[in-house]
């Protein structure tokens, strides 16, 4: 059976299979967990499947909080989610970090609009948030929280872009 849409193989019986076995490595990692992040950042990134914030900043598993999004945008909902971080799990720092050949560069919001309202009929009430300049995005993101008054005073923010093709981060912000 496949999806008659995409010819790709139903997966989420075999992932949640899978789940099973993660149960005792998690019991072993576990031991080595707060409530609290050990390393108080928090990463905006995309949803990507290549992007490994863990990886790419040689975090242990577990140590760091990663809000994503398609794009790695900072949305209202990312402001919430860091807000909750800061104040209740006490991060002090946010790594904005998008991604060369990101997918939200090759589209246009209203392609995209416009092929939603084509089959359901109506548009979303949101921006689907396609961009043209990921070094811009970084930097629109980085700007909105640093102007952001609910996160603490203490807030450091910075800005990177990771590069697909050879693993390099370039700080950008
Ligand atoms: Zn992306």
């Amino acid at each position: 059976m496949t999806h008659a849409d995409t010819g790709r193989t139903p997966c989420i019986e075999e992932r949640l299979a899978a789940a099973r076995d993660y149960a005792p490595r998690y019991r072993a990692l576990v031991p080595g967990f707060g409530p609290l992040p050990s390393i108080p950042l928090a990463v905006v990134t995309c949803m990507d499947a290549r992007i490994i914030p863990s990886h790419i900043l040689g975090a242990p598993e577990g140590r760091i909080q990663v809000m994503r999004n398609a794009g790695g945008l900072v949305t209202d909902d990312v402001v919430r989610s860091l807000v909750v971080s800061q104040r209740r799990l006490r991060t002090r720092e946010i790594l904005v970090l998008q991604h060369t050949g990101c997918g939200m560069a090759s589209f246009t919001d209203e392609d995209l609009l416009a092929e939603i309202e084509q089959d359901a009929g109506a548009r979303p009430g949101w921006a689907p948030g396609a961009f043209g300049d990921v070094e811009a995005s970084v930097r629109d993101g980085v700007a909105r929280l640093r102007a952001c008054p609910w996160l603490v005073d203490a807030t450091r923010v910075a800005g990177a872009v990771f590069d697909l093709a050879d693993g390099s981060v370039r700080v950008v912000a």
